[in-house]
């Protein structure tokens, strides 16, 4: 998608702080972190939203998955507790519509969240 942000930080157009990636998916941290680790989980293919993604059906969310889980082990914060979070749809806060995994940890997190 041309008017994509997270296909123009995919691009390389632009830039992120990439802390780990696979062949289809990319993660990087928040802009606006609202925790120690505050990471974003994409796939580097324009899904919408979490719908979009579990409908594409070839194992793709899955991998999303593995690599949030990856991300959580990487930083440091996958033994204490970790939260991840799809935020689908605008009453559910989602701002950026291409999905995203938010992998938030290295803080006590409250539930339920706002
Ligand atoms: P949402 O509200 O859609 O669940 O999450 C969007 C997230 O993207 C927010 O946490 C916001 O801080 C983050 N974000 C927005 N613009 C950028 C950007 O240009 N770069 C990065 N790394 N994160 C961004
Ligand atoms: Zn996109």
């Amino acid at each position: 998608m041309t008017d994509c942000l997270f296909c123009k930080i995919v691009a390389k157009e632009i830039p992120a702080k990439v802390v780990y990636e696979t062949e289809r998916t990319l993660a990087f941290g928040d802009l606006n972190p609202q925790a120690p680790t505050h990471v974003l989980v994409i796939p580097k293919g324009h899904y919408q939203d979490a719908a979009a993604l579990a409908a594409a059906d070839d194992g793709l969310a899955d991998e999303v998955l593995k690599t949030a889980h990856a991300v959580a082990v990487q930083e440091g914060v996958a033994d204490s507790g970790y939260r991840l979070v799809f935020n689908t749809g605008p009453q559910a806060g989602q701002t950026v519509f291409h999905v995203h995994g938010h992998v938030l940890g290295g803080r006590d997190l409250q539930w339920p969240p706002g």
